[in-house]
């Protein structure tokens, strides 16, 4: 299940204007349909119904006041609505599930989204998704089996996923392979959330009551939802995206462990930005915001993938290196001071202005297992020295302990 990011219609591209507009129409021309040609409800069909939307009701008041009451926000409010909707796919005739389809209206309404477009979409994209699963395994009697139940949650997903990857590539043909595909968290939520709608679609047929065990499955469910987030904020830093220090410091000593049983070197770099205090002082600290997101992405096209990087503190960073001697260290830390002093950020300073920054520069220090041994605070205070004696060289320049 993916997000897509805060958008207002009337401001995305006309070709994305024309397919979101398209999908809401196909999705209301099908709900029409339904509702013109369904047969009457049964009244098991009808117990079905309340049951299983007393339950999903419940859990999306419930999971609503507790997000408004913690001030949060909810990161993917759609891994609930798939389960019971999965259910619904199986166990109701579609004049019913069409109703369900107000599950996610409600949802939109409790949480108060900002984005009524966004919402609108994504509704419609699971509409057509819910109700083409329904068509799949058989329109007015479903078959049901093994196949089938997994026929249903494949559908479900699927055409959810392309409608909605489709709307993001249409906004943004830029756009991340992970924002358009969703993380692999969310691929998963996705499947569990169909598989618990399944498991309660079989419990149902022998007991309808039985949907109100879903009820506790559903609400953990809506919290996993939110685990990536809190991951995140917990291990980076919001301004850099880099690893907070914390962070920083369980990866570095991680990396330690190993380079040790294997005898392998390891440097440590410390970066210090040069009279940084004057950017904040002549543009302002918004200005200083955004050179400090320049230079951890600086540092990242700099670096390989297995390089530890993380923010220090304040205009500070830190590099730690597997595999790296002295020697190549002192290679690296130089290719970023260059990289540093090449660097041209757009930045608006105090009174709005766009302006042109580029005479930054960085001091760095050096530390390596080879002279320093294996401990992290040793590595640290080396480099430590190897900053201050850089800084009192002049700055600009890179010190090894
Ligand atoms: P030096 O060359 O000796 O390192 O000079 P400096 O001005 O960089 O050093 P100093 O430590 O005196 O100042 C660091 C400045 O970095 C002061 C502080 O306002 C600024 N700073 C620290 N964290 C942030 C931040 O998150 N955002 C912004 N904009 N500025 C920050
Ligand atoms: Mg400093
Ligand atoms: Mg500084």
């Amino acid at each position: 299940m993916i997000e897509l990011g805060g958008w207002l219609l009337w401001r995305l591209r006309p070709a994305a204007i024309a397919y979101v507009l398209s999908v809401q129409a196909v999705a209301l021309v099908l709900v029409t349909l339904v509702v013109a040609t369904s047969r009457d409800a049964q009244p098991q069909d009808l117990l079905n119904f309340v049951m299983l939307a007393a339950t999903a009701g419940t859990v999306i008041v419930t999971t609503s006041v507790s997000i408004n009451v913690q001030r949060q926000v909810r990161r993917n409010p759609w891994t609930l609505h798939i389960a019971y909707l999965a259910t619904g796919i199986l166990v109701l005739p579609p004049n019913l599930l069409v109703l369900l389809l107000l599950g996610p209206t409600l949802h939109g309404v409790l949480d108060g989204r900002p984005d009524l477009h966004r919402w609108l979409f994504t509704t419609a994209a699971t509409t057509i998704a819910t109700l083409s699963a329904r068509f799949a395994i058989g329109w007015g009697e479903p078959v049901w089996g093994a196949a089938q139940f997994v026929l249903a949650g494949a559908v479900l997903l699927l055409v959810r996923a392309f409608l909605v990857a489709t709307c993001i590539r249409l906004r943004n043909p830029g756009a991340p392979r992970q924002h358009v595909l969703g993380e692999p968290i969310d691929v998963l939520l996705g499947i569990v959330a169909a598989s618990l709608g399944g498991l309660l679609a079989v419990a149902m047929s022998r007991e309808p009551t039985s949907a109100l065990l879903a009820g506790p499955p559903m609400v953990l469910l809506d919290l996993a939802g939110q685990l990536p987030q809190w991951r995140r904020s917990a291990q980076h830093d919001a301004k850099t995206g880099l690893a907070n220090l914390a962070h920083w410091e369980r990866l570095a000593h991680a990396e330690l462990t190993r380079a040790r049983t294997r005898s392998r070197p390891v440097s440590l770099l410390l970066l210090d930005l040069d009279h940084f205090k004057r950017v904040n002082d002549e543009l302002g600290h918004l200005a200083g915001d955004t050179v400090l997101a320049a230079v951890a992405m600086m540092l990242r096209g700099n670096l390989r993938r297995a390089d530890v990087v993380g923010r220090f503190g304040g205009e500070e960073f830190v590099v730690l290196l597997p595999d790296t001697d002295a020697d190549v260290a002192c290679t690296v830390a130089d290719r970023i001071r260059c990289s540093t002093a090449a660097l041209s950020v757009p930045a608006r300073d105090t009174g709005g202005e766009l302006r042109e920054l580029n005479d930054l520069t960085v001091s760095i220090g050096v530390a390596t297992t080879t002279r320093y041994g294996y401990e992290l605070t040793d590595l640290l205070f080396a480099a430590d020295a190897a900053l201050l004696a850089a800084k009192s060289a002049g700055r600009n320049a890179v010190t090894l302990a």
